[in-house]
């Protein structure tokens, strides 16, 4: 049983399925600190990870589900962003198009049916700038 004191003490983490491109760590992981009052992020990178997500690829998947999983189980984290930027090297296409693999992506998160919001994220290229997609909350 976990005191108030120790509750309110406690780090807060989310998790971040993004790219690997090193531009756009520190600009979502200031955004989501500030704008969802966290912590620590913790970073789960694959190449064009809305890519990744949005066509639910069958390699990829269960190794990215079994690392939201240990970051929600060790580090209590209950909120889950995906995110896609501009000039992604793994997924060249338009920001519409990355937008469509960002909804399409948190609909497969919210499929998992874990215990956490879904926030999705699309950095921006050129001055790496984050917006807000959309937010799925926990039912
Ligand atoms: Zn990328």
């Amino acid at each position: 049983m976990t005191s108030l004191e120790e509750f309110l003490n406690e780090s807060k983490f989310a998790t971040c399925i993004s790219c690997i491109d090193g531009r756009v760590h520190l600009p979502l992981i200031q955004f989501i600190k500030t704008t969802y009052q966290i912590d620590f992020v913790d970073l789960i990178t694959e190449p064009g990870a809305d890519l990744v997500m949005g066509t639910r690829d069958p390699e990829k998947l269960p190794s990215i589900k079994g690392k939201v999983k240990l970051s929600m189980e060790r580090h209590n984290s209950q909120l889950i962003i995906l995110a896609g930027h501009g000039d992604c090297a793994a997924n060249p296409v338009s920001a519409d198009a990355h937008l469509g693999h960002l909804r399409r992506g948190m609909e497969c998160l919210r499929g998992w049916e874990l215990d956490a919001d879904i926030v999705g994220l699309y950095v921006s290229d050129g001055d790496w700038t984050v917006d807000e997609f959309a937010v799925i909350t926990r039912t």
